[in-house]
């Protein structure tokens, strides 16, 4: 019956938490479920997990876990209408330190045999309650095999860690950015460049008759290199050419821009494995009036972005530099990016040649961090954007700013379609990449004013924020590469054969009646036939599309051509109700893949 939205019969969402009384509630059984019927896993502990689900799909979900499971209980805790989900928001708090919490907020259950509660609360009415630890139940987290279990928290203090931590101050980071804002000419002293535009470069071909640009990037990039160096780490330049054409024109001109590259070995039996910590160092100001003429001199301060995030990378290699760690780092400043990814592409591209000093597998997980200096409502707010392949390491950032109780509201974001940084070109080739960020949409209006133009200055550096970002990026790094850490998946390997990854299915609900359509992100790792079809609940299909092997649709990389305007065939809007998208890859090889998510279509 197809279900009208907006009334009483609105469709329902249910918080549903499953008990099993052992350890018997395996990733694999959980995946088979969720192949027959739509649910949305959003915590697993011990022994219980807590998953969304319809109530058209309730009943089902029910009979299967009771078959699957012996001895297991479903509990409703929790019913909303599925249009206000996105309102509603549940914390789990771990409550030892404050044994009652109910005339704060509206507790929901009680979890992990009572250690840790449930509660459906306001953000701000959870942020400042003096609990141990608080998590902002996620929307969804994937099952199975494509994912990493949550990590539970581990509390082993890492003395000489917490120590650093509570030097760090704000200072040095500003410092930093305060340099490269001003961009010193490193070889004629009392000159400044003021911008690090990646065309201003010392090898440059104008194709056009327009004059050579000086080389303030080239300066930006040698000053890093030396302040890398002067910190005892090996330095390299990795060199690529971009030439920008024009329609009509031709080309304009050829540019040779470098990427700063410093190691630091491990010292343990891992040292062979690398955690990149990369941030771009190029700035840009295409906002402000005359750009196009006059990028040669006009200034470009790029304060935020992304002179904060290098500053990030360049102190948490000051911090750790006497630690002993077991896996490598390796430091990278990207030039390019604000020409779309330059820098970063170009890297990608060179790791999987046979020249490249460090191949794609020993790069376990690299933490890109751009945009990291500014924080306009106080809130202290970083958001940690992430793919399915690196959903372990946005939890390693929040068992961090758990474990180390910083006052950070962290915000963790699956969404594999951001890929507007230099984590992305790591994503197309399947190495883990999370993006740190002051934002993660273009919507909010907290960054998007200043960014990419002349306003991007000192006065847009928040200290506050840039002392916990320094301080969440020593710790997380210093834990991840750390000797015995329990962060890294064991399933890594299974993962990167998978053919199939990062699907999303956005805005979900769709609503058909504002003129919203349907789009489908995913990513192949190898050229595939790709088939797509929309069945409703009785198993009809509603809607299909085949992409052909290798082309728009179907190659490797991230696709994204699918759009749905909710029409069938004849022209016809489809009823409003919660749908089935089954997505199958099929490879040249013989390998196939096949995924199902449920969409809610809102009229
Ligand atoms: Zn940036």
């Amino acid at each position: 019956m197809p279900t009208a939205f907006g009334n009483a019969n609105e469709p329902i969402q249910h918080l549903v938490k499953v008990f099993v009384p052992s350890l018997s509630i395996t990733e694999q059984k959980l995946w088979q479920i969720q192949q027959r019927v739509p649910f949305k896993l959003r915590y697993r502990s011990i022994d219980s997990v807590l998953v969304s689900v319809t109530t058209t799909a309730l009943p089902q979900f029910t009979a299967l876990i009771r078959q699957e499971f012996a001895r297991s209980t479903t509990t409703i805790l929790d019913s909303q209408p599925l249009s206000k989900m996105s309102d509603v928001n549940y914390y789990v708090l771990d409550t030892s330190l404050l044994p009652d919490l109910s005339e704060h907020t509206n507790l929901v259950d009680t979890l992990d045999s009572g250690r840790v509660v449930l509660v459906r609360a306001n953000d701000s009415d959870v942020i400042g309650l003096p609990v141990h630890f608080r998590a902002k139940l996620p929307p969804e987290i994937l099952v199975g095999a494509r994912a990493p279990r949550l990590i539970k928290l581990t509390f082993q203090p890492n003395i000489e860690l917490e120590q650093i931590i509570a030097n760090i101050s704000p200072q040095p980071w500003r410092q930093i950015i305060q340099t490269m804002t001003l961009n010193p000419d490193v070889s004629t002293p009392g000159y400044q460049f003021l911008s690090r535009y990646a065309l201003r470069v010392r090898r440059a071909i104008q194709h056009d008759g327009q004059p050579e640009p000086d080389s303030a990037c080239d300066n930006s990039g040698e000053w890093i290199a030396k302040q890398f160096q002067k910190l005892g780490l090996v330095v390299g330049m990795d060199s690529f050419q971009h030439t920008r054409s024009q329609i009509g024109a031709g080309k304009i001109g050829t540019y040779t821009m470098n990427n700063i590259v410093a190691t630091r070995p491990g010292r343990g039996p891992n040292r062979d494995q690398f955690y990149l910590l990369v941030a771009h160092y190029d700035s840009i100001s295409s906002k402000t009036k005359g750009w196009q003429q006059q990028w040669r001199t006009m200034p470009a301060p790029g304060a935020s972005d992304n002179a904060s995030g290098v500053a990030i990378l360049l102190e948490v290699a000051r911090l750790v530099r006497n630690l002993d760690l077991d896996y490598s780092i390796r430091f990278i400043a990207f030039s390019g990016e604000e020409l779309f990814l330059y820098g970063s592409k170009h890297y990608c591209h060179q790791i999987k040649s046979e020249t490249a000093d460090l191949s794609a597998d020993q790069i376990i997980g690299v933490l890109n961090f751009d945009l990291i200096g500014h924080d306009q409502d106080g809130n202290l707010d970083i958001h940690v954007v992430y793919d399915e392949r690196s959903q372990w390491l946005a939890n390693a950032f929040k068992t961090v700013n758990q474990k180390y109780e910083f006052p950070l509201d962290l915000r963790l974001q699956y969404n594999p379609s951001f890929i507007y940084s230099d984590h992305s070109p790591f994503w197309e080739i399947g190495i883990p990449a999370v993006l740190l960020s002051e934002e993660s949409s273009f919507e909010s209006t907290e960054s998007i004013e200043y960014i990419h133009s002349q306003a991007d200055n000192m006065d847009k550096i928040t200290d506050s924020l840039g002392e916990l970002a320094v301080k969440l990026a020593v710790a997380t790094t210093v834990e991840l590469a750390a000797n015995n850490n329990s962060y890294v998946p064991k399933a890594r390997e299974k993962e990167i054969s998978k053919l199939l990854w990062n699907v999303i299915l956005f805005p979900n609900p769709v609503n058909l009646d504002q003129g919203e359509s349907l789009s489908l992100d995913y990513f192949l790792s190898e050229q595939s036939k790709v088939e797509i079809n929309l069945y409703n609940n009785n198993g009809w299909s509603i809607h299909n599309q085949t992409y052909r092997i290798g082309k728009i649709g179907g190659k490797k990389g991230r696709n994204s051509a699918f759009r749905w305007n909710g029409k069938m065939g004849n022209g016809q809007l489809v009823a409003g109700g919660v749908y089935t998208l089954q997505l199958t890859a099929l490879a040249r090889s013989g390998t196939s893949e096949t995924t199902y998510l449920p969409v809610a279509l809102v009229r």
